[in-house]
């Protein structure tokens, strides 16, 4: 493939692990990217670090749908949809519940996901490694907690499917859980331990890395804003941009959750929205948890990183523009203030770092990846929701498949971009 030149567009963690595949499949590789690489721009600077093979179920469960009228009326709970937003959102929201309206319908989701998740650490590992950062790849496992069994219990369907689909789990006790986690609440009496999962230690700096390599291994970075494409008969021309044409002969479009004009200029209407998420951070904190936790009273996750003690988690409807409701990253500080009673209280406001990112979400929770309607020569890489980062090194390696038309390890035909057509 050595000549042919790519573009790709956005420099997250899809982005950037695509460029560095593209390379080696033997492309000429060029990044657009306005911001920082892996900067606070990106859903990949901020989440929740979890490489979890095991985040099989979609959003929208059965039953979800009851639970509308709380999300409208209760700004402050996990998942809030904003009144002024409905209008807009209304269609996705649609598609979004009755992807999740059955088991049947979440196992398939499950089914189709979990080959785009599987053995996520070792392959963040070897892309880490690559980029001289295997240390901020690191492999405990990943843990579920709850006050007791019937909580546990009272997510029995997702358990199932995930069973189904060859998850394992060690279940914990009240003693192992306290060995194991000394500092955590003793509230907590039953745990999950998901052995295959791992973590990041700074999603952002790894991003970063993995761009620096690429470029180290010939990628051109550019800090532009791609704009849209020149496409005649059917073939790639040009990368348009704010400052210009880039010639091109193949394009990805990972640009996240602002991926959706750029899908429509290659002929893609595909129905993308963005589920906002939060996060605190703790950078002084001394106490904290040994393995990646995520409460169930909580729905976020708790990470150390190199930046701090990190909770992370929330869903917000409210589009791209409006501004952050900071309310929501100090409901993550409390509870991380309660779920380790050794964490100094009354912390001065500067003493907690936040973020608000947006997820790229499509309403039945896969992503696209896949040819755009207008060229194949342009590749959809976007939408990964709540699994961007542990989805990133199989999207990565099947948009390499698919720049060189061979067949992607991994079965891409529910990812396909043309599913909404
Ligand atoms: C609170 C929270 C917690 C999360 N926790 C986890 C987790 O624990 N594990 C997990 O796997 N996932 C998690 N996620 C999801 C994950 O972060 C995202 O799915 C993932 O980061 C998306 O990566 P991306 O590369 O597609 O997009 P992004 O990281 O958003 O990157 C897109 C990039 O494209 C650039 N861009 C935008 N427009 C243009 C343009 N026109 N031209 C050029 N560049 C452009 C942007 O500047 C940005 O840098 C979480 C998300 C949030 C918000």
């Amino acid at each position: 493939m050595s000549g042919q030149h790519v573009v790709v567009i956005g420099a997250g963690i899809v982005g950037a692990v695509t460029a560095l595949e593209a390379l080696s499949a033997g492309y000429r590789v060029t990044i657009l990217e306005p911001g920082e690489p892996g900067g606070e721009q990106a859903a990949s600077y901020g989440n929740g670090c979890w490489l979890s093979p095991m985040s099989v179920i979609p959003p929208s469960v059965p039953g979800l749908w009851k639970k509308v009228p709380k999300f409208l009326m209760d700004p402050l709970g996990p998942l809030a949809i904003r009144w002024s937003y409905l209008p807009r959102v209304a269609p996705w929201l649609v598609r979004y519940l009755l992807a999740g309206w059955t088991e049947a319908k979440v196992e398939a989701t499950a089914r189709a996901i979990r080959p785009l998740l599987e053995d996520s650490p070792a392959l963040h590992r070897d892309l880490a490694r690559r980029a001289g950062v295997e240390r901020l790849i690191e492999r405990r496992g990943l843990m579920y907690i709850y006050e007791n069994r019937a909580q546990f219990e009272s997510e029995a369907m997702a358990w199932r499917v995930r069973r189904k689909v060859g998850i394992e789990w060690l279940e914990l006790d009240a003693d192992e859980m306290r060995q194991r986690e000394p500092e955590l609440d003793r509230r907590y009496r039953f745990g999950v331990l998901v052995e295959e999962g791992g973590h990041c230690r700074d999603p952002g700096a790894y991003v970063a890395a993995l761009v620096e390599q690429a470029q180290a291994e010939g990628a051109e970075l550019r800090r532009v804003r791609a704009t849209g494409f020149r496409i005649e008969g059917g073939r790639l021309k040009a990368v348009l941009t704010e400052a210009g044409e880039v010639p091109a002969d193949k394009a990805v479009i990972s640009a996240g959750a602002y991926s959706r004009k750029l899908a429509a200029a290659a002929g893609s209407d595909v129905p993308l929205e963005t589920e906002r998420g939060y996060h605190a951070m703790l950078p002084d904190a001394q106490v904290g948890p040994r393995t990646p936790l995520m409460p169930f009273d909580g729905k976020m996750s708790v990470t150390w990183t190199d930046r701090g003690l990190r909770c992370a988690g929330q869903v917000e409807i409210a589009g791209l523009d409006a501004a952050p409701n900071w309310k929501r990253a100090e409901i993550l500080r409390d509870h991380l203030l309660r779920s380790f009673p050794g964490l100094p209280r009354d912390l001065p406001p500067d003493r907690v770092k936040v973020w608000m990112g947006h997820r790229p979400s499509m309403p039945d929770g896969l992503p696209c990846i896949g040819p755009a309607a207008a060229s194949p020569d342009v590749l959809l890489a976007f939408g990964h929701g709540h699994v961007g980062l542990v989805a990133a090194p199989r999207t990565g390696r099947a948009v390499a498949a698919m720049l060189e038309r061979r067949a992607p390890e991994i079965p891409v035909e529910p990812f396909r971009p043309s599913r909404f057509a």
